[in-house]
């Protein structure tokens, strides 16, 4: 193995920092204010676009003309370190990972930036890879991965992915890879052909590593 991909939201931090509740709010406001959309059709259109191509961004563009540089832009534009800390304990653990570490998300790589160095942890990830590496087509399309596994140059079975949303993690074991679920783990927790381990915290994946890296 040879690579650990990191998605970012609600991964790298926990779901309980809310910091997406804010990017929520400047999409409603860029639909609205620079779409133009009357503000009772948003959330219906925002559940469709989800639910058809993954992302609001996706529909936007599609049925919308809008400039996906100009909506990352806006919908970003909040004050991460309002909601987001340093984090030591994954400081520690990035640092002593025996693989390298990258970030691979439907975000864009400023947020990116804003994250990584609200939790302390700039310099420990070899590479980003954001909304933009196959056109704006999110994850769990297949498309992004192939870009990913190309730009490295490595195989899904070199790559272990580590994720919050499980739709992410199926592809991601189409591709081969390993995968990991970060996230509360529930005591009636159910099993997922294409989940192989669940993680409460991604600080926890240290041991995890070991024994896997044993077996091989
Ligand atoms: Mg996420």
């Amino acid at each position: 193995m040879k690579a650990v991909l990191f998605d970012l939201d609600n991964t790298l931090y926990s779901t309980e920092c809310d910091l997406f509740s804010l990017i929520d709010v400047r999409i409603n406001r860029y639909m609205e204010d620079v779409v133009a959309i009357e503000p009772a059709a948003v959330d219906g259109l925002r559940r469709r676009y989800w639910k058809d191509y993954g992302t609001t961004l996706q529909g936007l563009i599609r049925h919308h003309i809008v400039d996906p540089e100009d909506y990352l832009d806006y919908v970003h534009a909040v004050d991460v370190s309002s909601r987001i800390s340093v984090d030591n304990d994954l400081k520690e653990t990035l640092n002593n990972l025996p693989l390298s570490s990258y970030v691979f998300t439907n975000g864009s790589r400023c947020h990116v930036d804003r994250v990584v160095t609200a939790l302390g942890l700039d310099g420990l990830f070899a590479d980003v890879f954001d909304i933009r590496i196959a056109d704006y087509q999110p994850k769990p399309n297949p498309a992004p991965y192939q870009q990913v596994l190309e730009q490295l140059a490595l195989s899904g079975e070199q790559c272990i992915m580590v994720e919050d949303q499980l739709q992410n993690l199926q592809t991601a074991k189409q591709f081969g890879m390993k995968t990991v679920l970060v996230g509360e783990v529930s005591t009636e927790r159910q099993e997922y052909s294409y989940v192989d381990a669940q993680l409460e915290r991604s600080a926890d994946i240290g041991r995890l590593l070991d024994e896997w890296l044993e077996v091989a």
